[in-house]
């Protein structure tokens, strides 16, 4: 480009920030007007083909972007057990020293971007976009929306799939139409997948808990981790949320654990602490008989008190702000708090008939709670009639 020596790229994603390098490699005044207030970028994942590395190369952002990615050879696909049933080995078209793919989260590789862009020296404008172009023999001056003016030798658009510039020089007719296919993504941390597998793997090999301590990792595992997993999907502004989800995946388990003692204990699997058994002397066999003693009694009665004080800590967690985002995860709370209250109506007498809620019933619980009801100030809260006080 012998005649070019200022430009002026419209939109400052992944096009204009790498455009923006590389013509600040070429000597070329550059400056990048973002409609953005900040630099924000849509939080998902891009996956850099071998010919995308190949171009991070060449603008010298590679080591940056596979530092801050995740680098990959190429595909496998597996069956159900694990067995292989295909490799896609990728090309290096980079070289050897690279991958032949690599896995970034968007804002990583925004950032990386951003800050080679502004190492280049590239002018970046937050907030402001074109007003209106004139085009000369010399010259395209531009006038911005925020009121300023200025020429360039070349103005590119990089403003994206629905870009205005396309518009301004080209008329509406020239609009992207939507294929019929849509598309949710979320980032959600890796190791809240790695406990859960962990906590499903404990499950297999029929694990006895020694202590409260031993059963709150199996508990975390394969209930809290759903319940990190499930709020970054949510959306939640307060960090709290993360206490919360792991409180109430925590209490829902031991309900759970609970409400199915005797089926579970038939099956080999014992969830309630050993050391908890021994303090109030239940036998394991009792369980497996569903033998309804006053020892079995004042153990549930221990261990609903325990379930209720996670839900406690739970709703002290979820801030107000994230009540609306977290409307899934109350109705479970609620039903389960309900659920845990019919355990206590019924005398702590899990043994025999399962407790379980009707259908209409968890459908007014859900309903009452999506119209902001606060499942706290219900059922489990009132003792039942003739409950017994002594605790083990
Ligand atoms: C679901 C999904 C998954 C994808 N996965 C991959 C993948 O795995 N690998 C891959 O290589 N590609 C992938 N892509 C494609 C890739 O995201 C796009 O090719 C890429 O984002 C295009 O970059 P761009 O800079 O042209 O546009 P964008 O990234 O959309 O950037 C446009 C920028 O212009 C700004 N802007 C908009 N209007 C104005 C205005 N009037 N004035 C000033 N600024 C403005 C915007 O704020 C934005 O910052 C995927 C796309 C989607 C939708």
């Amino acid at each position: 480009m012998p005649n070019v020596s200022k430009v002026l790229i419209v939109g400052g994603g992944i096009g204009g920030l790498a455009l923006s390098i590389g013509l600040r490699r070429a000597g070329i005044d550059v400056e990048i007007a973002e409609i953005k207030r900040q630099w924000t970028v849509y939080h998902v994942g891009i996956i850099a083909q071998s010919n995308l590395v190949r171009a991070m190369v060449s603008l010298g952002i590679a080591d940056d972007c596979v530092a801050a990615g995740f680098p990959y050879q190429g595909l496998r696909f597996c069956d159900a057990n694990g067995n292989v049933m295909n490799e896609t080995p990728g090309m290096k078209l980079a070289g050897p020293n690279y991958p032949a793919f690599l896995g970034l989260t968007r804002p990583a590789l925004h950032d990386v971007l951003f800050a080679a862009s502004k190492k280049a020296g590239a002018q970046l404008h937050l907030g402001v976009s074109v007003a209106e172009l004139r085009q000369s023999e010399s010259d395209v001056a531009v006038r911005f929306t925020d009121g300023s003016a200025r020429e360039y030798d070349l103005v590119v658009g990089g403003d994206g799939v629905h870009s205005q510039l396309r518009t301004m020089l080209f008329g509406d007719h020239l609009q992207p139409r939507f294929t019929g296919e849509g598309v949710w993504r979320y980032n959600v941390p890796r190791r809240h997948f790695d406990d859960l597998i962990l906590g499903l793997e404990m499950d297999l090999t029929g694990a006895r808990y020694r202590t409260f301590e031993d059963l709150a990792v199996y508990c975390y595992r394969v209930a809290g981790a759903i319940g990190l997993i499930s709020i970054e999907v949510f959306g939640y502004r307060n960090p709290c949320a993360r206490d919360y989800a792991v409180n109430l995946g925590i209490a829902l388990q031991l309900v759970n654990i609970l409400r199915d003692i005797q089926s579970d204990a038939r099956r080999g699997r014992i969830y309630l602490p050993e050391e908890d058994l021994e303090r109030f002397g239940v036998r394991p066999d009792e369980l497996r008989a569903g033998e309804r003693s006053d020892a079995f009694i004042e153990l549930m009665q221990f261990e609903c008190d325990r379930a209720r004080s996670y839900f406690d800590q739970a709703r002290r967690m979820l801030a107000f702000e994230d009540r609306r985002s977290m409307v899934a995860a109350e109705i479970m709370a609620a039903i389960y708090w309900r659920l845990l209250g019919a355990i206590r109506q019924r005398g702590y007498n899990v043994l025999g008939e399962r407790v379980r809620l009707s259908r209409p019933l968890k459908f007014w619980i859900a309903l009452a709670v999506y119209l902001g009801w606060d499942w706290r100030s219900s059922a489990a809260e009132a003792p039942p009639e003739g409950e017994r006080v002594r605790r083990g």
